[in-house]
C-alpha cells in the first residue's frame, strides 16, 4: 500500500435560502473544514477542492425559517440521508459477514442468523428514525429557536414575509419509506426462518455436527477434534463411520457411508504451513426415517495424508484421527431444509435490504429536489492552509 496524502480546505460562505413555506429569505454563515485524500498531494488537494465546491453549492446547515418555522426540505434530507446510509451500510456489511461466516462454517447457522438479525435490526431502527424524522411538527417552537439565532447573529433575515397558515409538506413519512420498512421486517423474518422452522418442527440441534440438524438422507459434517499442519494447508482424508447402536434402528450393518476432504498436490508447494481441522461427512441412511428424537452413537475415523516440508521439497505424512459422537436425529432431510432456509433467508434479506436502501434514499433525492435553490455567496478567496 502506498502513502495516503490528505489535504484540508476551509470553506466559508454565506448561504441564502428562499423558504418553501413563506417565500421569505434568510441567510447564515456556512463554514466547513473539507478533508480530501489521495495517492499524491495533488490528488488529495483535487479531491478536497471537488468536495469543497460541492459543499459550497449544495451543503446546508440546519436552521428553521425564522419567519414561519419551516425547516427546508434539503436540510431535512441531509439528516434523513445520513440515517439511511448508516442503515444501508450496516445491513449490507453484517449480512455479508454473516453469510461468509456461515458458508465457511466458522460460525454455526444460528450464530450467523443472529449476527444478520442484529445488523438488519439496527438498520431497521436507523431507517425508522430517518423515515419518521420530522422537525416541522412544532413550527412555533422552530420560530422561537431561529429568533434566538437572529439575536445572536447566527441567522439573518434577507427578505421579510407575511407568514400565515403555513403547512408543512416535507417532514415525516413517504410511501417509499413505508415499503422500505416493510422490507426490513420481512428480512428479519427471513433471517430467523431456520430457527422458526426448527421450533415449529421440533428439530434437534447438535453441537457436534454442521449443520446442527440432521435426519435420514442428510450429510452432516463432523469435525474431528484434531488438526493437521501441512504445506498450503493441503490434506486429503479417507473416512469411515460406524453407527454403534445400528441395531436400535433395525439396521443390519453398522457401517455408514462417509467421505472426507479430496485434494491433490504435486510438483512445487509454497513453503507456507497452515493448520486444518480434520473432518468427515457421514451419509445418514434412509432406515433412520423413523428415528426422530432418537440418538445415534457414531465412531468416526479419518486417515489423513498431507504434505510436510522435507529436504528438496516435501514428503507426505499420514495420521489417524478418531472421534466418538452422538447425533440426535430429526425428521428426514430436516438438515437440508434447515440449511436451505438459512441460505435462502440470507439471500432474500440481502436483496430486500438493498431495495429498502434504494427506496429510502430515493425518498431523500425527491426531498432535495423540493427545496428552492440556495444562493451561496463566497467570501473572498478559498485559501489553502495545509
Ligand atoms: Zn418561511
Amino acid at each position: 500500500m502506498g502513502t495516503t496524502y490528505s489535504a484540508t480546505i476551509p470553506v466559508q460562505c454565506l448561504k441564502e435560502h428562499a423558504c418553501v413555506g413563506c417565500q421569505g429569505k434568510f441567510s447564515y454563515l456556512f463554514t466547513r473544514n473539507i478533508k480530501g485524500s489521495g495517492g499524491t498531494q495533488e490528488a488529495a488537494m483535487a479531491n478536497a477542492q471537488r468536495i469543497a465546491i460541492q459543499e459550497t453549492n449544495s451543503g446546508v446547515d440546519f436552521h428553521p425559517c425564522p419567519m414561519c418555522g419551516i425547516v427546508q426540505p434539503d436540510m431535512i434530507a441531509t439528516i434523513k440521508s445520513s440515517r439511511f446510509w448508516l442503515g444501508l451500510a450496516v445491513s449490507c456489511a453484517t449480512l455479508l459477514l454473516a453469510t461468509v461466516l456461515g458458508l465457511s462454517q466458522i460460525a454455526r447457522i444460528n450464530v450467523s442468523a443472529y449476527i444478520a438479525f442484529a445488523g438488519v435490526g439496527f438498520a431497521f431502527i436507523s431507517y425508522f428514525l430517518g423515515s419518521f424524522f420530522n422537525p416541522n411538527r412544532n413550527l412555533d417552537r422552530n420560530i422561537l429557536a431561529s429568533q434566538q439565532k437572529i439575536e445572536s447573529k447566527q441567522l439573518m433575515i434577507v427578505e421579510e414575509s407575511n407568514a400565515s397558515n403555513i403547512v408543512d409538506r416535507f417532514g415525516g413519512m413517504r410511501f417509499k419509506n413505508y415499503i422500505g420498512l416493510i422490507c426490513c421486517i420481512v428480512s428479519l423474518v427471513a433471517i430467523i426462518s431456520p430457527m422458526l422452522l426448527a421450533q415449529a418442527n421440533d428439530w434437534h440441534l447438535n453441537d457436534s455436527i454442521y449443520p446442527a440438524v440432521a435426519g435420514a438422507g442428510d450429510r452432516p459434517t463432523i469435525y474431528l477434534l484434531s488438526k493437521v499442519r501441512s504445506l498450503e494447508g493441503k490434506w486429503r482424508g479417507s473416512a469411515s463411520a460406524e453407527l454403534r447402536n445400528a441395531a436400535d434402528f433395525g439396521l443390519r450393518n453398522d457401517i455408514v457411508p462417509a467421505t472426507s476432504q479430496v485434494s491433490k498436490w504435486s510438483g512445487k508447494l509454497k513453503d507456507k504451513q497452515k493448520t486444518r481441522t480434520v473432518w468427515a461427512q457421514v451419509v445418514l441412511p434412509q432406515e433412520l426415517a423413523d428415528a426422530n428424537g432418537k440418538v445415534g452413537r457414531f465412531s468416526i475415523s479419518v486417515t489423513a495424508r498431507f504434505p510436510v516440508p522435507a529436504v528438496g521439497g516435501f514428503r507426505d505424512e499420514v495420521s489417524k484421527h478418531n472421534r466418538e459422537t452422538e447425533i440426535r436425529f430429526s425428521k428426514p432431510h430436516s438438515g437440508k431444509i434447515y440449511y436451505s432456509a438459512w441460505l435462502f433467508g440470507q439471500i432474500a434479506a440481502a436483496l430486500l435490504m438493498l431495495s429498502a436502501g434504494v427506496l429510502h434514499l430515493s425518498s431523500v433525492t425527491w426531498l432535495r429536489k423540493q427545496a428552492n435553490p440556495i444562493t451561496p455567496i463566497t467570501m473572498g478567496e478559498i485559501d489553502n492552509n495545509d
